[in-house]
């Protein structure tokens, strides 16, 4: 049978046409007014994506690259920082912190749960310079209570708190600026709908001010030097040009979700994540499998425990070969245990029900046990129907 190849991945995600488009035949020369242009209104435009006052930079890198920023621009070898953790993301924020030589202080919940607001605040002391967080850890589908972690930093005079939103922009909401949140970061493969490539950050007074006196090395990612460039339409080295224009046609494309509003369309966006998120938990328990974060799942993505018996990267591998879906097997010691659906992104009813439909084969097939066709996709059904008429 023919196959399509389509992306149910946590990042990269499936591209929007018209972004493709758009970084085809891009090619202005990035010192030209033309580019300057285009440069000035992404960043305008992902104020508003983002949903804050606080300004906005882009950088050409990986997630990863604006997380080594938020390290390297707001400590000073020494610096105690606190670390929450649950997953491989989280992880990788102990990593940053210890290569940039911070005193690193970690408060980790078992993979597939979250903190409580309890735990954290017994950590959270005032010699804490940074506090470092994932809105959704895409390693295991679980969601954090930014807000109430949020709410905790806020009342420590002297913390930051930097949150990788990286799968949580675009799928779930936050107040930036009403929250509080110094550093909030994002990446162009995620609900942004382009390739890698682009990471963007949201950056506070309070973490501008503490830039003019830390001390970390750092020089291609120096934020206050990007900063000096933004303000006159420029990135301080060469950017990835194409991305930029691909960039601007998505946001474009969230403003059109908002009927013109890009604060709707983000919104919109964040509802339609939560809705196909929804379907998906419904239809993989109408299946008798388990979600791997069960309390506290993200709307970003859903991680399901392998059954009994089977392993998760033979569902992975049966999806890509039978369907040509490539679902996201567990990450690192993870692996074999559980498997992956985003919901990030140019994503909709009709990928979800797909899904959840080829869910059903691969799961008998590789449990060999009897599954009853359809009734994944009939819980995914009912749990729209329920939350269409619930909205109206
Ligand atoms: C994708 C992702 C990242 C960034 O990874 P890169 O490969 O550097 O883009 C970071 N954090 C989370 C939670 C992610 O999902």
């Amino acid at each position: 049978m023919l196959k399509k190849n389509r992306l149910f991945t946590p990042g990269p995600t499936p591209l929007l046409p018209s972004a493709q488009v758009a970084m085809a035949s891009y090619g202005a020369h990035h010192r030209t007014a033309d580019f300057r242009t285009l440069f000035a209104r992404v960043l305008a435009d992902l104020k508003e994506f983002v949903g804050t006052q606080n300004e906005v930079l882009v950088l050409s890198s990986s997630g990863t690259g604006f997380m080594e920023a938020s390290v390297s621009n707001l400590t000073s070898p020494g610096d105690k920082v606190l670390v929450l953790t649950a997953g491989k993301f989280g992880e990788r924020w102990i990593s940053l912190a210890e290569a940039f030589d911070c005193n690193v202080d970690v408060l980790s919940a078992p993979y597939g749960s979250t903190f409580s607001t309890e735990e954290v605040k017994k950590r959270l002391t005032p010699d804490i310079r940074c506090a470092y967080v994932q809105a959704t850890e895409s390693s295991t589908g679980a969601r954090h209570d930014v807000e109430a972690i949020a709410k905790l930093v806020r009342a420590m005079p002297d913390t930051l708190l930097v949150v990788d939103a990286i799968t949580g922009l675009g799928t779930t909401h936050f107040d930036v600026d009403g929250w509080g949140l110094d550093m909030i970061i994002g990446g162009s493969q995620k609900a942004l709908m382009i390739p890698p490539g682009l990471a963007y950050g949201a950056i506070s007074e309070r973490a501008w001010q503490r830039m003019e006196t830390t001390k970390s090395p750092r020089y291609y990612f120096d934020l206050r030097k990007e900063r000096k460039s933004a303000a006159k339409a420029e990135t301080a080295y060469t950017p990835a040009t194409s991305l930029f224009a691909g960039l601007a046609a998505a946001l474009d494309y969230v403003r059109q979700m908002g009927d013109g509003n890009l604060a709707a369309g983000r919104k919109a966006l964040v509802d339609s994540a939560e809705m196909c998120a929804a379907m998906t938990r419904a239809g993989v328990e109408a299946l008798g499998l388990k979600l791997f974060s069960p309390r506290a799942p993200a709307a970003a993505l859903t991680a399901v425990a392998a059954p009994a018996g089977a392993d998760s990267t033979a569902i992975c591998k049966r999806f890509r070969d039978q369907f040509g879906a490539v679902v996201a097997n567990g990450q690192a010691e993870m692996k074999g245990q559980l498997f992956r659906i985003a919901h990030i992104g140019y994503y909709d009813y009709l990928d979800t029900a797909g899904v959840l439909a080829a869910l059903e084969q691969v799961i008998a097939e590789v449990t060999g046990k009897a599954v009853e066709f359809g009734c994944a996709v009939k819980a995914a059904q009912e749990v729209y129907k329920q939350r269409v008429a619930s909205s109206e």
